[in-house]
């Protein structure tokens, strides 16, 4: 077994969801490319009592390594180093060199706020200069210093607990110092496994599918013992994710080509790309062939496609732009669609978003067009025309075009971002079939 690590994350304001925990996700994963064996997170409030019984709860989980993220800072309600030395026994001393290490960053932001009373600066420079005995110190990257603890009893070697800084540009830099710096730590980390982890992507798929699957891979004689398989359902997409260590590679090799035999026009990723990297990389072609373009017209996701289109820098080698055609008139404005034809199949139809996806290519002089409109939220449903019906097109200059209909679960953001991966779907299977539609 590797080496088991829990993180505590405190802070009011986090436990309350005020502010989103960005640091028990970063640190997990952290945790996992080193090869250490995240196994829980506790968010807790500002209570030193809470703080202490998430670090003993962890502890007795047989946790190693205990991160700790927040409440460093100079105010009363920033505990976590008194908290952390009474957990391993050690008495909080005065460290002066430290005190003067955080005066000097203190000197330039006291010049900036003349107001400051340099009593109360004093003293909150002090309180974060009181550190565990013995502990050692991680450099102040704000102007907390964060800390390695490990246990002052005699015999007992964990856990080592790390405590940084809640600022995740603090928290972040501080880490990557630590792993470089610190003993304590590096000498819990030398007893993490070396592990591989793998991502098939699947789209079109129940999850339930993937749970027959793997049943039936063990059927087959296909040893996933050693395969540590998670699958998780996000955004449309089946992300069925493997860990392993070297020494199993043959079994997972084995397992992705049985997923692959299998669910052979579903599974449109095995080396982790993402159906935006996809897209990408066939917009950009081949070094021979010419780079294609794109543009959008959409009416349901306000421009939510365009959004995700142009995310990624380089993005605009290939995308040309979007319209948001959310009323009928802007749709013919814009898009050139026939107002008759509006009228006749309504604005939420085939024949419409396959319109759109013409009228993006011909206003924005792209070589392929998307077209979506939908229903995304109540008031639009009609009769025969529920909420989250959405019909999109792509078509290609050259004459290829696929259209297609989905009726999407779940809230109008839902619907929205859904929509959107439809359309990368539709657009990465136009592009990778060269017959005409
Ligand atoms: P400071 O010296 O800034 O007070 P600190 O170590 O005491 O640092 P906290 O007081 O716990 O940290 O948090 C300071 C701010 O950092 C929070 O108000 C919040 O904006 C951000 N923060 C803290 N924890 C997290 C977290 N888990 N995820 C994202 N942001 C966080
Ligand atoms: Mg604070």
């Amino acid at each position: 077994m590797s080496v088991r690590a829990g993180i505590v994350v405190t802070g009011t304001e986090v436990l309350t969801g005020r502010v989103l925990d960005r640091n028990g996700p970063w640190l997990s994963e952290q945790l996992l490319a080193l090869g250490a064996d995240p196994i829980a997170t506790a968010v807790v409030g500002d209570r030193p009592d809470d703080i202490l019984r998430a670090l003993r709860f962890l502890a007795a989980e047989g946790c190693e390594l205990i991160c700790t993220s927040g409440g460093l800072g100079p105010t009363a309600d920033d505990l976590t180093a008194a908290v952390v030395g009474e957990f391993q026994g050690r008495a909080p001393v005065l460290d002066e060199a430290l005190e003067g290490r955080i005066a000097e960053i203190l000197r330039p932001l006291m010049s900036r706020w003349p107001d400051l009373d340099p009593a109360a600066v004093l003293a909150s420079n002090r309180k974060q200069a009181v550190v565990p005995e013995g502990a050692e110190i991680l450099e102040p990257v704000g102007t907390a210093p964060g800390l390695v603890v490990t246990p002052a009893a005699p015999g007992a070697s964990t856990p080592t607990v790390v405590v940084l800084p809640g600022p995740p540009r603090e928290l972040q830099p501080m880490w990557a110092a630590a792993i470089m710096n610190s003993p304590a730590l590096q000498a819990v980390l030398r007893d993490a496994r070396e592990y591989r982890r793998d991502m098939l992507r699947l789209y079109g798929i129940p999850e339930s599918e993937i749970a027959a699957t793997l049943r039936a891979a063990e059927a087959e004689g296909i040893a996933l013992g050693g395969l540590e398989i998670t699958t998780c359902l996000r955004r449309g997409e089946v992300e069925v994710v493997t860990r392993y260590e070297p020494g199993e590679a043959t079994a997972y090799e084995q397992f992705a080509a049985f997923v692959r035999a299998r669910h052979p026009t579903t599974l449109f990723s095995d080396d982790g790309s993402t159906v935006d990297e996809q897209v990408f990389a066939l917009l950009r072609g081949d070094a021979s062939g010419p780079t294609e373009t794109i543009a959008v017209a959409e009416s349901c996701t306000g421009g939510l496609l365009g959004a995700r289109l142009t995310e990624r820098p380089g993005s605009s080698q290939f995308v040309r732009g979007g319209l948001v055609v959310y009323s009928d008139e802007a749709k013919a404005a814009l898009a050139g669609v026939d107002r008759q034809l509006i009228e006749r199949v309504g604005a939420v139809s085939e024949e419409v978003a396959a319109a759109l996806a013409d009228g993006a290519r011909a206003a924005l002089g792209a070589d392929v067009g998307v077209g979506v409109t939908g229903i995304a939220g109540p008031g639009g449903a009609t009769q025969g025309k529920p909420v989250g019906l959405v019909w999109l097109s792509v078509s290609h200059r050259d004459g290829r075009r696929l259209t297609r209909s989905v009726t999407l679960p779940g809230t109008r953001a839902d619907i929205r971002d859904r929509a959107t991966t439809v359309a990368l779907h539709l657009v990465r299977r136009l592009l990778s079939s060269s017959d005409p539609g």
